[in-house]
């Protein structure tokens, strides 16, 4: 349980990505909040996480301890965070909420996200300012609502979910790919700030994911080309070396790794999870 007494704050963890994280750091024995704008669809993937908690073993031996002293076991819990990441108050606010009602945060995992598509000619300027403001300034918010806990503690763990398009271009979505690869340089810029503070800043990149998000792109080609579901799923896998989309364990299991305090020399990179679609 190389997470036991950790509380880690995942925003858009109701589902997707985000959901498959909390589950994966509650398995290493953090505590999370996930949190998103959706209350209802939050108190149902708490309901379920809650469900998926695992008692720790004991370890240690009481026998053996000269007291006889059982060892205490930190059962992780589950906490649910209703905010919009582009309200700075909000997130101000909840941050110190999640203090208080599970502990410092000391892992974070900016993982909400919208990814709208439009040709470049056809974006307005509400929609670019709307794309950098979901998938970059909540990200810019929630980090600095954290770090006074984390420098606090002297310890910890910042994975920004990015993409592939923060490494690479893609067609129409110009301001996805310029909020994306926005998000990769705040990495590489706060993981230097922070280097002799023992807190890491890392990016996870993933490819086309099983997610909601997908499902929308493969509507979204079947609408424009007349092609079959089938046939969209085919093209968005065709990308992937691997030709498949990417599982949302596949990114869960790269965050957790970073979240762990095994990682701790790795800071400032950027992970892609695309079955080697960038390298
Ligand atoms: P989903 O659409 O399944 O989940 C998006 C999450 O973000 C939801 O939980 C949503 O919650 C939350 N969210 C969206 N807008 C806001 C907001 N303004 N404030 C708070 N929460 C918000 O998508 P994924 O799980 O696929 O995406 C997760 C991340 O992964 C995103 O950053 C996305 O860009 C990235 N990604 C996804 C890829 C994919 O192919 N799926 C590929 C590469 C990157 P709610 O609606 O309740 O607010």
């Amino acid at each position: 349980m190389p997470l036991q007494g950790r509380h880690a704050f995942i925003t858009g963890g109701g589902r997707g990505i985000g959901l498959a994280c909390a589950r994966a750091l509650l398995a290493q024995g953090a505590s999370v909040t996930i949190a998103g704008r959706d209350a209802a669809a939050l108190e149902n993937a708490a309901t379920t996480l809650r469900a998926s908690i695992v008692a720790p073993r004991k370890t240690g031996n009481p026998v053996s301890d000269p007291l006889g002293r059982t060892p205490t076991i930190q059962m992780p819990r589950v906490a649910v965070s209703v905010l919009d990441v582009t309200d700075e108050a909000a997130v101000h606010a909840a941050f110190t909420t999640a203090q208080q009602q599970l502990g410092p945060v000391t892992i974070l995992l900016n993982n909400a996200g919208q990814a709208q598509p439009a040709p470049f000619a056809k974006t307005t300027s509400q929609h670019w300012q709307n794309m950098l403001d979901v998938n970059l300034t909540g990200a810019f918010h929630c980090t600095q609502a954290v770090l006074p806990q984390m420098l606090e503690q002297g310890w910890g763990r910042i994975v920004n979910i990015a993409s592939t398009a923060g490494l690479k271009g893609y067609k129409y979505v110009s301001a996805y790919v310029a909020a994306k690869h926005g998000l990769v340089g705040l990495t590489r810029a706060l993981a230097l700030e922070l280097a002799t503070k023992n807190i890491t800043v890392n990016a996870v990149c993933p490819g086309y994911t099983e997610t909601d998000i997908v499902q929308d792109a493969i509507a979204n080609i079947m609408q424009k080309t007349g092609r079959s579901e089938e046939q969209a799923r085919a093209e968005l896998a065709a990308g992937n070396p691997q030709q498949r989309l990417v599982q949302v364990e596949d990114v869960a299991n790269a965050v957790a790794w970073l979240c762990q305090p095994a990682s701790s020399a790795m800071t400032g990179q950027s992970i892609a999870v695309a079955g080697g679609e960038v390298m």
